[in-house]
């Protein structure tokens, strides 16, 4: 079983209680309070599964954040509070001191505070940020695409996962990344779309992956012009065979990938959108370059096989 398969199995219950607006199967979930609707997200970061083990310790209390801060971003939520779990082997004091500075640098910058946790030895280092935010409104979800919309996402993709090799190869000082060390959650993008996207996810596991589960989660399908796909200058130079496949596939971006209704105009005003394609009728996501359907491993990223 997958993860996912997994968490249907064993952990998705009925969770439509009194002031559950939306539970498992979302970004993140949300309910509702006296004090307005309250988005909940938690992420954990496992080293030599997210991160390689010679990662910067400052990169990882980033990443740590930053992972979570996007998927407050795709419900168009604003964040508000954290707690951190942390299991460490002996790093030294050194190495707890970076990873505060590298965790209160993005946190700072997001303006959410850390509120609690638990630290505790373990064999590898295991990070856990549960984040809480603000829901102004209705929350973004996945389930809203309408046959017709238009399929946006924000900044370009395949950054982090060109960077993840370029890391690998010991080029870890590469711009490209630094886009796998440090993203940059899209915050300010998901409250703007807050208003007019119909649904949205960020883009963690691939691009098409996501969409899948947008596709799946509002019953529809969608269509993806390779051709269109925002690829960076960067990613152009290092790669120009694979910046598409890294694109569609590579994980670990964090962009936002929404949708709209076509005749949208305020999302024109917002700066580093790009359209790529097409909610349709039927399910799954087809991508097409040149008039032609490429095949693409839509699978994204699985934990368990
Ligand atoms: P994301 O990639 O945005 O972090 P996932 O696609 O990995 O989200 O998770 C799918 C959904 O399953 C999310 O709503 C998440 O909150 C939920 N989920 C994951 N693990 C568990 C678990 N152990 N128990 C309950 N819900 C879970
Ligand atoms: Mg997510």
């Amino acid at each position: 079983m997958d993860e996912f398969a997994l968490i249907n199995e064993f952990f998705k219950r009925h969770a439509d209680g009194a002031g559950i607006v939306a539970g498992i199967g979302d970004d993140g979930a949300v309910v509702e309070t006296e004090a307005g609707r309250q988005v909940h997200v938690l992420d954990t970061l496992v080293q030599g599964v997210h991160f390689p083990d010679d990662t910067a310790a400052a990169d990882i209390g980033w990443r740590s954040v930053a992972v979570n801060l996007s998927d407050i971003a795709a419900m168009g939520a604003t964040p508000q509070w954290m707690t951190l779990g942390l299991a460490l082997p002996d790093v030294g004091e050194d190495w707890v001191r970076d990873f505060a500075e590298g965790l209160f640098e993005i946190a700072d910058q997001f303006g959410v505070q850390l509120i609690g946790g638990d630290t505790t030895r373990g064999p590898v280092v295991v990070v856990t940020v549960a984040m809480t935010g603000r829901v102004p409104g209705e929350p973004l979800l996945r389930s809203g695409a309408k046959l017709g919309d238009t399929v946006y996402v924000t900044g370009t993709l395949g950054d982090a996962a060109a960077g993840l090799t370029l890391i690998r190869d010991g080029k870890s000082d590469h711009p490209l990344a630094t886009r796998f060390n440090r993203p940059t959650p899209r915050i300010d993008s998901g409250r703007a779309i807050g208003e007019m996207a119909s649904a949205c996810i960020d883009v963690s596991d691939g691009l098409v992956g996501d969409l899948k589960k947008l596709c799946v989660a509002s019953g529809v399908g969608a269509e993806v012009d390779v051709e269109r796909l925002p690829l960076s200058e960067h990613i152009l130079t290092e790669y120009p065979d694979e910046a598409a496949a890294f694109a569609l596939t590579g994980g670990d971006d964090y962009e936002l990938c929404f949708t709209a209704n076509a005749d949208v105009k305020v999302i024109a005003g917002l700066d580093g959108i790009t359209a790529i394609g097409t909610i349709t009728a039927g399910e799954g996501v087809t991508c097409r370059q040149d008039g032609t359907i490429v095949d693409v491993d839509d699978s994204g990223y699985r934990h368990f096989r």
